[in-house]
């Protein structure tokens, strides 16, 4: 039976250049998703979600986000609210320092002592930011889980997460929405009822209340589509 991708916490890292804080962004997301939770991270590639990169939107819409930004221009958390969804939670990188009393690497080329204490508190911050979103609680363990004991590392980009995006004219206009394909094949086999798929197809869609009509009209007709064509295939 088919079933939704495991629920991971994308990580979207600013891109930034030309801060020293940009750096300790993508070095901080980095360590959280190789070293700390590389199996219930991906990343996100903020490059691509401006580019306009289906697989990158579909995938913030469908999964929780955290944005990381070097500085209060929050240029993935931007990013991500317009392009996507809100992010699910946003850390801005001098303030999480200012907070707890840390300092930037001096030059945005090259990590220094004070840099590496600060990236590796911000990884912590997003370990643990990822465990508030999935509810998961853990013990407080020595050494943090590493890659070679995890089963698979996944920390991967999520161009390879493979949700599909499906479109569909609706009051006029084509629209996009996330994973329908799986919630399909999900509810044809649970035999669940129209109004549930509907309610299903929400959690990972933003749908305009103005339209939901529109939407749950265009939806269940394709739904039945899908399910003639599987009865007929
Ligand atoms: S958030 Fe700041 S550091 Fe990051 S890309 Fe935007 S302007 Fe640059």
């Amino acid at each position: 039976m088919p079933v939704l991708p495991k629920k991971k916490v994308g990580l979207i890292s600013c891109s930034g250049e030309e801060l020293p804080e940009g750096m300790l962004s993508r070095v901080a997301t980095l360590q959280a998703l190789e070293r700390l939770r590389p199996n219930e991270t991906v990343t996100l590639c903020l490059p691509l979600f401006l580019a306009g990169n289906d697989k990158e939107r579909a995938f913030a819409k469908f999964y929780p986000t955290i944005a990381i930004d070097g500085c209060d221009k929050r240029c993935a958390a931007r990013a991500t609210e317009k392009y996507s969804a809100p992010p699910t939670a946003s850390i801005v990188i001098p303030e999480f320092l200012a907070a707890r009393g840390l300092d930037a690497p001096k030059t945005r080329r090259q990590m220094d002592a004070a840099g590496e204490r600060a990236a590796d508190a911000l990884a912590q911050e997003i370990a643990q930011r990822v465990d508030e979103i999935l509810g998961v609680k853990r013990e407080p363990v020595a050494e943090p889980q590493t890659a070679a004991e995890s089963e698979a590392v996944t920390a991967t980009c999520s161009c390879g997460s493979g949700i599909p995006v499906t479109r569909l004219v609706i009051a006029g206009k084509e629209r996009e929405i996330v994973a329908l394909p799986l919630i399909f094949e999900q509810f044809r086999n649970d035999g669940k009822t129209p109004a549930e798929l509907f309610d299903a197809v929400k959690i990972y869609n933003a749908i305009p209340a103005e339209l939901e009509a529109a939407y749950r009209e265009a939806i269940l007709c394709a739904y039945a589509a899908h399910t003639l064509e599987k009865r007929e295939g």
